[in-house]
């Protein structure tokens, strides 16, 4: 006779199940349980641990990505900035040397007041539209992406 490890009743030495509580009473059907709750316990670890890195990975990488993209944004907003006050700056000019008329055309400022003909073009993901007449211009800077437009008209003012 030996004692039952799970309910200490009395049992048969060649017991493999216990008749009182019905416990698996051969070698390792215990210790497999737990070592297999052990592997689950492991392993779910890893998981939490692959998920937080993962998770970790991600909001470091949207916040990074988002921050760059900001400044380019920035960048290119400061870069159209410029070549519309150029464009602006080149039609005052000619105004000033034609009895105050302005260009009627883009065309009539190139190469004399602009280097280029930024018109109908897309630059740092603005498309530029121009209107000349002899009295006044504006010139449209729309985002290809959508968002806020600018545009500068006679007299340099800027919107
Ligand atoms: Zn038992």
């Amino acid at each position: 006779m030996k004692k039952c490890p799970a309910c200490a009743e009395e049992i048969q030495d060649e017991a493999i199940k216990c008749k009182h509580c019905g416990s698996d009473l051969r070698e390792g059907a215990k210790t497999n349980v737990s070592s297999n709750k052990s592997v689950v316990s492991k392993n779910l670890g890893l998981i939490v641990a692959l998920i937080l890195i993962v998770t970790s990975f991600l909001v470091w990488f949207l916040v990074g990505t988002g921050q760059v993209n900001l400044a380019k944004a920035r960048a290119n907003l400061s870069e159209v900035n410029l070549i519309l006050r150029t464009i602006s700056t080149a039609s005052e000019s000619y105004s000033v040397a034609n009895q105050g008329n302005y260009p009627i055309d883009i065309a009539a400022l190139i190469p004399s007041y602009l280097n280029q003909n930024y018109c109908n073009s897309t630059v740092d993901g603005y498309t530029l539209t121009c209107s000349f007449t002899n009295t006044n211009y504006t010139i449209t800077a729309t985002p290809t992406q959508g968002g806020q437009s600018l545009s500068i008209s006679t007299g340099g003012v800027l919107r």
